[in-house]
């Protein structure tokens, strides 16, 4: 099924995000979680994929096996930075093969031992160049793309970000779904930009429940977020005690999705890192707004 069907269905719904384990070892307990997660029936999940080889092969394992016995739709995610042309297609083909019918078409981070390269080179040095990829691949895939309402940390402003969103969306992008962010504002008025500058496809809000005191520092470092005063007085008052800051962080993200589908917003992801309770308590939380 291709998620953007649900996207234009105007149901409210949330969907899921899961990694795929780093190893042999994890992979009986990351399954298990995926699968807990999967029998909540989210509109769909999405399964990351690690750039650069680690987790990758795995990523079809998890999306595929979610697919087949839980019957939620898939979303699997693929990275091309620091690949050849000749990976990057067979890769495409395994996801074919494994009947998965959602890409998320993402560049991935550059390694840190090629930051500085030359990368003229490279096969490929954006996402675009994937979604094009896929699409002449003549498998008819239901293509998602990255967007960030921060702006992605290497863009110098937001109007060379969009434009080369724009760029990305009209190679083939069929929907996008946004970095977290801990402040709407910022995702409404990114939607005001991206509009005006006529990208219309579908975005996807994504939200990160931060869960545990020290997930915020990694987390923001990661994406660049902007922490409202709101989030940090919680994380400052409720860090040290692992329950109420789980709780407190589940109700936090609540809060956001809550104002999300009350402005006008479908689908939510929700960034759930392989944890069922949290995913759990946030679809219970919602249970008569996503009926
Ligand atoms: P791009 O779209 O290529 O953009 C990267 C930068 O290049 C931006 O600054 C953009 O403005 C600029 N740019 C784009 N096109 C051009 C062009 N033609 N010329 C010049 N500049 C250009 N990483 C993983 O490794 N695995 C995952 O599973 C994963 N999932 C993600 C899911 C979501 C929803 C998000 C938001 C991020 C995810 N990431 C993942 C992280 C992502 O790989 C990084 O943020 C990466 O740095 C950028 O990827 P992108 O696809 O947005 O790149």
């Amino acid at each position: 099924m291709k998620l953007t069907e649900i996207f234009n269905s105007g149901k409210l719904s949330l969907s899921f995000e899961v990694f795929p384990p780093k190893n042999d070892t994890a992979f009986d307990s990351v399954k298990s979680a995926t699968e807990e997660i999967a029998k909540l029936s989210p509109s769909f999940m999405s399964v990351t994929y690690g750039a650069g080889g680690g987790t990758s092969r795995y990523t079809l394992d998890i999306a595929k096996n979610i697919k087949e016995r839980y019957g939620v739709p898939t979303l699997a995610h693929l990275t091309c930075v620091s690949s050849t042309r000749e990976t990057v297609r067979a890769k495409i083909e395994q996801i074919r093969a494994a009947g998965i019918d959602n890409v998320m078409a993402l560049r991935g981070d550059i390694p840190k031992e090629l930051l500085g390269a030359d990368r003229s080179a490279w096969d490929y040095k954006h996402a675009v160049e994937l979604v094009k990829e896929l699409r002449e691949s003549g498998a008819d895939f239901c293509i998602g793309g990255a967007c960030y309402p921060e702006i992605h940390p290497e863009s110098q402003n937001q109007k060379e970000d969009i434009k080369y969103l724009k760029e990305k969306v009209e190679a083939g992008c069929d929907f996008l779904t946004t970095q977290m962010f801990f402040d709407n504002n910022l995702l409404y008025n990114f939607l005001y930009k991206i509009r005006e500058a006529g990208v219309t496809v579908p975005i996807i809000p994504g939200i990160m429940p931060i869960t545990n005191g020290n997930q915020v520092e990694r987390a923001v470092k990661l994406s660049g977020s902007f922490v409202p005063q709101r989030f940090k007085a919680l994380v400052d008052k409720f860090g040290d005690t692992p329950e109420a800051m789980k709780q407190a962080g589940i109700a936090y993200a609540t809060d956001q999705i809550i104002d999300l589908f009350a402005n006008g917003i479908t689908n939510v992801h929700v960034y759930s890192m392989n944890k069922p309770d949290v995913a759990a308590a946030i679809q219970r939380n919602l249970s008569s707004i996503i009926s």
